[in-house]
């Protein structure tokens, strides 16, 4: 038997390749979101993508504002990438060794933002979670306080969202995750100087880490309130606790210094710890945490805090970092920024004509749109859920059947590339009118 008559052909349509893949994959996807569980209907799978368009199974082409969920930075399949990827590979796929790319990477990184070392994984999860030991390594603490609607991966002791404004108690976010674990987790509203006070006040010597994203992108976009992020840093250091900064999907994305870039640098401080992940590796699996060398050294093989990974800067996922963050100019950030505002106007000037209530949320060159929120905008979790979130899977839908791509969930910031250029943009303002219309038209 050839290899090749050991595959079965694959179904030919969207609905199909659903079907087929529910029977063998949980829920038919290998990420929760992609199964379009918010906004209904069979999910898209993909087959190809260049620049800003992804193409589906059925030969249908997409303008993608999802753009992987944040690395395609400089749109699919930019020269420049695919051709570092064809000749890491030509070269070999895996060492399981020390490699050079590795360091030239961490140098790019820490040429950009303020760290001093910088440790390669794969995903942003394992980023997160060494961060959070390596906290706890630090410290000898056990606490952690995350913000509710913050995301920073699928861990177990960061899944607990729930909670009340000062929690005192976390709930577990997902079955699997023992109420041990979640005990160590203190939830606290987003935007809630207040709440972290008391938290701190209460428990502050057993809080090892304060775990934010650098701007909130995973319940919709919520901007920090001006100085918020400074008084993260302020009541950690205050507290003898570590600021653990994930800019795991705004790292040199909303902006080329990542959110810190708007933040930390011109309010003038630094963070512990950093994620990141996305845009370093250039839509291939790599993840990095990264800080102060005094945290950073207590890593295995220099201190006791373990953390390890078979593929850890894998050689061609670091060829596809590398030559995207290379790629990343300043003229790709300024492009981004402007179609970013480009698009921006489209969707308001077509929801604002349609008559539908809405606000834009917005972290640098990310955004997302949040629907019955024009009087207040929102500012937390609670506020992010109780805007009119009907609205968003008609709107989606409309924008899908007129050829563009949303993410599909509202609680998701929306990506544009360097590659979107004037024929995309026309696109999208071509569908954004039906869409706001179906919005508008929606009932909860
Ligand atoms: N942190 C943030 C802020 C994220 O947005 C994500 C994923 O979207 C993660 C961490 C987890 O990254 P990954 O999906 O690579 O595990």
């Amino acid at each position: 038997m050839t290899a090749e008559s050991t595959t079965p052909a694959a179904p030919a349509t969207n609905a199909a390749l659903y079907e087929a893949a529910r029977s063998v994959i949980p829920g038919g996807v290998n990420s929760p979101v992609r199964a379009f569980g918010s906004v209904g209907g069979d999910p898209v799978s993909m087959v190809r993508a260049a620049g800003p368009y992804l193409t589906d199974a059925e030969g249908r082409e997409y303008v993608d504002l999802v753009c992987s969920w944040g690395p395609m930075l400089l749109g699919h399949n930019h020269p420049a990438v695919v051709d570092a990827v064809h000749r890491a590979v030509d070269a070999g796929l895996s060492f399981g060794t020390s490699t050079p790319d590795e360091y030239r990477l961490a140098e790019l990184i820490a040429g950009r933002v303020p760290v001093e070392r910088v440790r390669m994984v794969s995903t942003g999860t394992e980023a997160t979670m060494t961060a959070i030991r390596l906290a706890r390594g630090a410290t000898e603490r056990h606490l952690i306080v995350k913000f509710a609607g913050c995301y920073h991966g699928h861990s177990d002791g960061l899944l607990a969202a729930a909670g009340s404004g000062v929690a005192t108690q976390s709930l577990p976010g997902s079955a699997g995750v023992t109420e041990a674990q979640a005990a160590e987790t203190l939830v606290v509203d987003y935007n809630d100087r207040a709440a972290l006070e008391e938290v701190f006040a209460a428990r502050g010597s057993e809080i090892a880490a304060v775990i934010t994203e650098a701007a909130p992108c995973n319940m919709g976009v919520v901007t920090p309130d001006p100085g918020f992020n400074r008084f993260l840093r302020e009541i950690t250091a205050r507290h003898g606790a570590l600021l653990i900064w994930d800019e795991v999907l705004t790292g040199f994305r909303a902006s080329d210094t990542g959110y810190w870039g708007l933040s930390g640098r011109p309010e003038g401080w630094t963070p512990d710890l950093w994620t990141f992940g996305k845009v370093i590796g250039g839509g291939m699996p790599t993840a990095a945490v990264a800080g102060r060398a005094a945290v950073m050294d207590l890593l295995a093989p220099l201190g006791p805090v373990y953390q390890a990974g078979t593929l850890s800067g894998n050689p061609v996922a670091m060829a596809a970092g590398l030559a995207t963050l290379q790629n990343a100019t300043g003229e790709v950030y300024d492009t981004i920024a402007r179609r970013s505002q480009q698009l921006e106007e489209l969707l308001v000037g077509s929801l604002t004509e349609a008559g539908v209530d809405h606000s834009i949320q917005r972290a640098g060159t990310l955004f997302s749109v949040a629907f019955g929120t024009s009087a207040n905008g929102v500012h937390d979790y609670a506020e992010a859920q109780a805007q009119e979130t009907f609205r968003y899977a008609p709107f989606f839908h409309a924008m899908l059947q007129h050829g563009v791509y949303l993410p599909p969930s509202v609680f998701e910031a929306w990506f544009v590339s360097a590659a979107h250029d004037d024929a995309a943009m026309d696109r999208i303002a071509e569908a954004l009118p039906h869409a706001a219309r179906a919005a508008a038209a929606a009932t909860a």
